[in-house]
């Protein structure tokens, strides 16, 4: 059971002396009440209150790591169940399933895709994960090849997905160093695919098609030191694995059965013609590595995009880098028009004025992602934040007039503006759709 944040701070040392990082032990309290401490941080604690809040503050559902280096990615670590109760934190990884009976072409064609592929998509670029390999052939000499195709083809985080230890052994010689993930221990081969994957420090898949014995299975890995584990429910149809996924979630979250306190596995090409809708339920109910055969781009498209939008923090606004912009091609003589780096502000404005075809700059202040109404009300916004990003991103010497626009929600601050940059001010409108009606009857350079 979580612990309360009083009930926390009734085990800290009380001493308040900053060593955590945060002002008071109240603090580090209510920090590590939320997940977003650890109790490491302070050094002062005895065994006992390391014990409690140890078992009571650890994520109630393990984090996992795939793969090595830049592509690399952590599922897990998740303490809600619901979005709106916080937040979700690690976004599941999407790979795209080969066959080790595939010729070594259109393996390759894949890996290629996945490696290459990016989605920009409100300022966020947006990647497939990687790339899992089947043992179709049951052959481990024809699995260690796949691999091997795989491995020169794109450094990238790799299932490998072979019941038969011959040929998961045969694949791991070829990227054992690298964390791929094992698919998997059943009851049958656990002894020697823990063995595997102890021997090459490799997460693994364990599978059984229900809780009891998947406990059964987490408590034999965990008794032999695997402990990054990631269960396959074994959903014969995606509406199953909505509900035994769920089902799973809620007991982990809960703490009421520690072995279940792991990422959740889906092979969501099993879903045969339905994949691509049993990828989009993965997402949606609590996947967090998600197999799937190579889709179109259409499909990875929605994909991805749905992915973003269950992931991203919707407490905190998507924010632009601030800086400065060019619309078209935009010369000396160009408009500056500066605005917000809310997202949403940032986009609606470049598209109405990519429509103008009239090229100017925007000029991108931080106001920490707020919108301009807000920004202004919330001091975000100020002639200081507008003075500083016109020298940081040297306006003065890529443009040849001193004219600044802003949005028309900023009017009330046009004066400081002049006063704190020493450009003229021009008030755009309020509402983005008439830029270029402005710019058209307004703009004199
Ligand atoms: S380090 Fe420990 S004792 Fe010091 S303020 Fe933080 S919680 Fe309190």
């Amino acid at each position: 059971m979580a612990l309360k944040a009083l009930d926390i701070y009734k085990l800290l040392p009380k001493k308040n002396c900053k060593e955590c990082g945060v002002p008071t032990c109240l603090t580090f309290a209510m920090k590590l009440a939320s997940g977003k401490a650890d109790i490491d941080l302070c050094p002062y604690l005895d065994e006992n209150a390391k014990a409690v809040l140890g078992a009571s503050t650890r994520p109630p559902i393990r984090l996992v790591k795939v793969g090595v280096g830049e592509r690399s990615f952590r599922v897990g670590d998740e303490f809600v169940f619901y979005r709106h109760e916080k937040t979700f934190y690690h976004q599941p990884g999407i790979l795209f399933r080969v066959s080790d009976t595939w010729d070594e072409q259109t393996i390759a064609g894949v890996v290629h895709e996945v490696r290459d592929y990016k989605l920009t998509r409100v300022g966020q670029d947006l990647v497939l994960d990687g790339v899992a390999i089947a043992n179709d052939s049951n052959d481990p000499a024809a699995f260690g090849r796949a691999v091997s195709v795989v491995e020169a083809n794109g450094h990238l985080p790799e299932v490998l997905i072979a019941e038969d230890p011959a040929a998961l052994e045969a694949g791991l010689v070829h990227c054992g160093t690298f964390r791929p993930l094992l698919d998997g221990a059943t009851t049958a081969n656990a002894p020697a695919v823990l063995a595997l994957a102890k021997k090459h420090g490799a997460p693994l898949v364990v599978r059984a098609p229900d809780a009891d014995g998947l406990v059964a299975l987490v408590q034999q890995c965990t008794a032999a030191g695997v402990q990054d584990l990631v269960l396959d429910l074994d959903p014969p149809s995606p509406a199953e694995f909505v509900r035994r996924s769920s089902a799973v979630r809620q007991l982990a979250i809960a703490r009421a059965v520690p072995e279940l306190g792991y990422p959740v596995y889906y092979d969501c090409s099993k879903a045969g013609e339905l994949a691509p809708s049993a990828l989009a339920l993965g997402i949606l109910k609590f996947g967090s590595v998600l197999v799937v055969g190579p889709l179109s781009r259409p499909e990875t498209v929605a994909a991805l995009t749905l992915r973003q939008n269950i992931y991203t923090d919707p407490q905190k606004p998507i924010q632009m880098t601030p800086g400065l912009y060019r619309v078209g091609n935009p010369g000396p003589e160009a408009p500056v028009l500066m605005t917000v780096n809310f997202s949403l502000t940032f986009f609606t404005l470049q598209g109405y004025l990519e429509s103008t075809r009239i090229p100017c700059y925007m000029l991108i202040v931080d106001t920490e992602g707020q919108s301009v109404l807000t920004a202004v009300a919330a001091g975000k916004l100020s002639e200081t934040v507008v003075a500083d990003a016109v020298k940081k991103f040297e306006l003065e010497s890529t443009v040849s007039h001193r004219t600044l626009i802003i949005p028309g929600y900023a009017a009330p601050l046009s004066g400081a503006i002049e006063d704190a940059t020493r450009w003229k001010v021009m008030v755009g409108p309020r509402d983005a759709a008439d830029i270029g009606e402005f710019l058209e009857t307004q703009w004199k350079g």
